[in-house]
């Protein structure tokens, strides 16, 4: 449901905690529904290791892939592990779309069924000559 974040009780229980507060306020109003069903579409797993919605640091997160708390279209947020979410987030640059997370966070050959390349167009194929 809520997650890690819980009622304010002057208590925060992590860094990530820590920051929701203190930036709730870039959040739309219903973002506790946002984030549910975000979580839900994506079964309660993060969507780049599969890991299942648990304890730290496999709490399940929505990142804001763009970093902006208020771009909440669909195509801008990933359920990940808070270990991916912090993850993403230290890379340099950090990867601002999903198939440029899957691309740069996924080990070369490994879970490539999360994200199915499309077939090269037969103009990519005149042009690909850059080897
Ligand atoms: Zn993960």
């Amino acid at each position: 449901m809520s997650t890690s974040v819980e009622k304010e009780n002057g208590k925060q229980r992590c860094d990530m905690g820590g920051w929701f507060y203190r930036h709730r306020q870039l959040y739309p109003p219903n973002w506790d529904e946002i984030a549910y069903q975000v979580k839900e579409e994506a079964g309660w797993k993060c969507e780049l290791c599969h890991a299942p919605h648990g304890p730290p640091p496999f709490v399940l997160t929505v990142d804001h892939l763009d970093f902006n708390p208020g771009n909440c279209a669909r195509e801008n947020m990933m359920a990940l592990c808070q270990r991916d979410h912090l993850r993403r987030q230290a890379m340099r640059p950090p990867p601002m779309t999903k198939e440029e997370v899957f691309r740069r966070m996924t080990p070369r050959g490994v879970q490539l069924d999360l994200w199915a390349l499309p077939p090269p167009s037969p103009m990519s194929q005149c042009n690909n000559t850059a080897g």
